[in-house]
């Protein structure tokens, strides 16, 4: 296996290292048979759910938000973890940037949305918001252990992560320390520049050995708020298209709609300011049950 300081070994590679600590652990075939792995963490969660996206501001994080929230006001008792750790905006989506961990006894606390929903993000250890975090692999690793080990995440039906885009060592990491990872969500925008991207990130759930509970199209196409009528902005179906061709579920389309960008900048999720039968709003239920049944059955 290889040393975490210099190099991700993805399962195929060979490597003389040790296993221990190593990010690559749960994917690498010598860990396995050397038993190498370090234990998961004892957290008591149902169903963990990575979100994954091939590039940045594709809608990721907005989705991880909607997801959580949806499933929060289902009734189940929800944790984001927010291991975005460069670009940490779900706080921000929440309105909880002011927020800051308390401490109960030797337990962190998440900081809780609503008496379902509690969420945990490196934005709250931070002195202020526009603070970059300048860290190598291994003290993310350090921290996202921390945030599985440390924290007092009581007894949760789901966990949804919200992980960087692109393919780095924080889905290794959280897919090697949390229990009960049920599966990743793809989140791609259906031009041909993100749907290759979003296949790369298909290629690396598989390469962890997690089952894709779907890819889901966001900004697909857009209703004018004007006449109601749609604009071929960004395109449509590329998601679908991609989902067809690597035999993976598609969970659903969601469109541009200026309220859901207006609701991650005033910290209020789109789900909760439904309007009508606004057709967006039915996308994101519906997106949302697609996933559900995936995870559930
Ligand atoms: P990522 O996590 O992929 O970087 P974000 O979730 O931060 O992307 O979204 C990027 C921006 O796009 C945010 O301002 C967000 O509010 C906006 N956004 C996301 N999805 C939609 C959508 N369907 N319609 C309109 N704006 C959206």
């Amino acid at each position: 296996m290889a040393d975490n300081k210099t190099k991700n070994t993805m399962p195929e590679e060979e490597c003389a290292h040790e296993c221990t600590g190593c990010p690559s652990a749960s994917t690498c075939a010598e860990a396995k048979s050397t038993g190498g792995l370090p234990p998961k963490a004892d957290i008591d969660v149902k169903h963990v759910i990575l979100v994954l996206s091939g590039k940045g501001g594709v809608g990721k994080s907005t989705v991880s938000v909607n997801l959580a929230y949806a499933l929060a006001n289902h009734g189940y008792h929800v944790g984001l973890l927010d291991l975005d750790m460069h670009g940490p905006n779900i706080p921000k989506m929440l309105g909880i940037e002011d927020q800051r961990f308390a401490m109960m006894g030797n337990k962190i606390e998440p900081v809780h949305v609503t008496g379902t929903l509690s969420v945990v993000s490196i934005a709250f250890v931070l002195p202020e918001t526009s603070t970059p975090l300048i860290w190598r692999g291994p003290m993310k690793m350090v921290a996202i252990q921390q945030f599985l080990d440390d924290v007092n995440w009581g007894s949760l039906d789901y966990m949804v992560v919200d992980l960087p885009p692109g393919t780095g060592d924080e889905a290794l990491t959280i897919a090697q320390l949390a229990p009960n990872v049920k599966g990743a969500v793809v989140v791609t925008t259906p031009q041909d520049v993100a749907t290759l991207d979003a296949r790369k990130s298909v290629k690396f759930v598989e390469k962890l050995g997690l089952p894709v509970l779907g890819i889901i199209e966001n900004m697909s196409g857009m209703l004018c708020p004007h006449c109601g009528g749609e604009i071929d902005l960004f395109g449509k179906g590329g998601g679908k298209k991609i989902a067809g061709e690597l035999g993976v579920p598609f969970l659903g389309a969601i469109p541009i709609d200026i309220e859901m960008r207006k609701a991650g900048d005033e910290g209020r999720p789109f789900i909760l300011r439904r309007k009508g039968d606004s057709p967006s709003w039915a996308s994101v239920d519906a997106v949302m049950e697609s996933l559900i049944k995936e995870v559930e059955g």
